[in-house]
């Protein structure tokens, strides 16, 4: 064969190869598109923010799907798929196994690998970026420097994201009160805090409030480090919240806006998923998160 010819078959293979994965790709949208339009009923539209409400504070545009998949987001690759959790801190016995059952319920969530690293002490935070809360007296951590000074230094190299767990309290500097949590959109760091979670050890339905209000800052953490902006359409794991009340109000479970761009982003099946995240809840007694859960998957499975 000539060199024209070798040419000529290689752009031919180039084009049947792009051909067959936009196809690939139109259809896999058009099925998540589908799946979005069976979920809509049963997700509440975000009413007017209350006052001292997230959005009552801070303006934002929100994201749709559609705006999702244009800004290029972060995900996981083959050589990058595995997700960090990263102890910081004193746990007791019960707000480590809270950390552990969040670690199980992330791999459930977004279908990857979890894996949590040994403990690191509080003490390598140094004064610098410790304080105590002005009027309440808590102790916090500066939560930009455990992103930038304990996490980045050593994020594994097949991290595609890396999570610091603390029982300290955040701030996230100058003009905060404190923060539930903080993570980059495009770095694969963050870190969240179980300080103002409850005492698991109180009760079984304090520890269930505890773990799920642990469960919903991860996962809403996790989607910023999957670049995933805040949800300004629905009741949603997504949407801000700016104070306990508000996040309590919040489900656990994502819009379809929202819940879409993470199938699309770790390439997952939908009903596969929610039975995953089921049966989650049905082992440790998240009655209501459960039953949402098997309600989406009736939707996706009805003809
Ligand atoms: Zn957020
Ligand atoms: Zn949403």
């Amino acid at each position: 064969m000539s060199s024209n010819g070798l040419l000529a078959l290689a752009l031919t293979l180039v084009v049947a190869s792009l051909g067959r994965s936009a196809s690939g790709a139109d259809g896999r949208l058009k099925a998540i598109k589908a799946a979005m339009d069976r979920l809509r009923p049963l997700h509440a539209r975000l009413g007017k923010p209350k006052p001292g409400d997230w959005l009552d504070q801070h303006r934002e545009p929100g994201q749709t799907f559609r705006q999702y998949l244009a800004c290029k987001p972060v995900r996981p690759t083959p050589r990058r798929r595995t997700i960090y959790v990263q102890p910081l801190g004193a746990f007791s016995p019960t707000q480590r196994k809270i950390v552990a059952l969040t670690a199980d319920f992330m791999a459930r969530y977004f279908g990857l690998p979890v894996k949590t690293q040994k403990d690191l002490p509080l003490a390598v935070i140094p004064t610098r970026a410790r304080r105590v809360h002005p009027t309440w007296g808590d102790k916090q951590i500066l939560s930009t420097y455990v992103l930038d000074h304990v996490l980045k230094p050593s994020l594994p190299a097949d991290a595609v994201a890396c999570i610091a767990f603390t029982t300290s309290d955040l701030w996230p500097g100058r003009g905060w009160n404190f923060v539930f949590g903080q993570a980059s959109l495009r770095e694969r760091v963050g870190v969240w805090s179980i300080h103002r979670n409850g005492d698991p050890d109180r009760s079984p339905a304090h520890f269930r409030l505890c773990l799920l209000r642990t469960l919903k800052t991860a996962t809403h953490e996790l989607g910023h480090m999957f670049s995933m902006q805040h949800c300004t359409l629905y009741e949603c794991n997504m949407c801000g919240s700016n104070h306990r009340a508000e996040s309590d109000r919040r489900p656990l479970a994502c819009c379809p806006e929202c819940v879409a761009k993470l199938w699309w982003v770790t390439a997952a099946e939908p009903v596969a998923r929610y039975r995953r995240l089921a049966a989650f809840c049905k082992e440790h007694g998240l009655a209501p998160e459960r039953a949402f859960y098997e309600r989406s998957i009736q939707a996706l499975e009805s003809r």
